[in-house]
């Protein structure tokens, strides 16, 4: 288990420094989702923005190297200085830019185990929340009630989802994957059981019109979080046998067993031997224990 988790780390560095040649290239695009509400893409987690008389409330903000750019691209948005921002969970790929911002005089909202895991990582001071919650948090600003919720051990043990009540709105962080395999990090307290639990949940509390910005991926609909999550189900469906009959992980690879979706799925973040590597020894561990 350990050499597959050292596998998986190293996979991930090596992803992080591969892109980090090319930072020139990479464009921020804000994508409109409602009036005063858009999704900025570029590298890295998708950012949300609402703007409006209170201000800016930022969701994630990528990676260091671009936070000039990602300023940027909120400046043709509002020339408004950012109230608040928020992080879905303390990856380095959605709070990379905390520190410059933080530097900047713009206060961080998360959850508990996002601040303690930014400061246990050694993180700057300036990158670090000022506020952090347990459970669940409303934001009232812009004429909206903003309002972040935790779910336990899905992604990782930090993540929340952002429900914009007012904009029929939510923004998922790593929860979601639209169209590609999610990583699900259990080192960090993620899990794939509490990754389908917060998806089953999510798909509960949303309806038809709702707008779902992913972590990664484009903007959707319950439609589309509907399909990742019967993805996730028929994979469970698939892997939880064969954990039950207590076959290695070695094994199960060579079955190919999720090889209908490998094509599809396994281009993102995740490639099809890390997905399978991580979520069978997941449910074997669960199964087992
Ligand atoms: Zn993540």
């Amino acid at each position: 288990m350990k050499i597959l988790i050292l596998a998986c780390v190293s996979i991930l560095t090596l992803n992080i420094s591969a892109i980090s040649q090319d930072w020139d290239n990479i464009k921020i695009t804000p994508i409109k989702v409602h009036d005063n509400l858009y999704m900025m893409t570029g590298e890295g987690g998708n950012i949300g923005v609402s703007i409006g008389e209170d201000g800016i409330f930022l969701i994630d903000d990528q990676y260091a190297p671009l936070t000039e750019k990602i300023l940027a691209a909120i400046g043709t948005l509002s020339k408004d200085a950012i109230k608040f921002a928020f992080n879905t969970h303390y990856h380095g790929d959605h709070t990379g830019g905390n520190e410059n911002l933080g530097k900047q005089g713009v206060d961080f909202v998360a959850h508990d185990n996002v601040y303690k895991r930014l400061n246990e990582g050694g993180s700057a001071k300036e990158a670090l929340p000022i506020i952090s919650f347990n459970d669940q948090l409303t934001f009232h600003l812009n004429g909206l009630h903003i309002n972040t919720r935790h779910y336990r051990n899905a992604h990782t043990d930090g993540d929340s989802i952002v429900y914009f009540n007012g904009k029929n709105t939510i923004h998922m962080g790593d929860i979601f994957f639209n169209g590609s395999y999610p990583y699900v990090d259990v080192e960090g307290g993620g899990s794939w059981k509490g990754l389908i639990v917060a998806v089953q949940s999510t798909l509960n509390n949303i309806d038809d019109n709702t707008k779902v910005i992913p972590g990664h991926g484009s903007l959707t609909d319950k439609e589309g979080l509907k399909i990742y999550y019967n993805v996730l189900k028929d994979i469970e469906g698939i892997l939880t046998p064969l954990a039950l009959s207590g076959l290695s992980l070695n094994d199960v690879k060579k079955l190919k067993p999720l090889e209908k979706y490998d094509g599809d799925y396994g281009k993102g973040f995740m490639d099809p031997n890390s997905f399978i590597s991580i979520v069978y020894e997941d449910i074997y561990r669960n199964i087992n224990q």
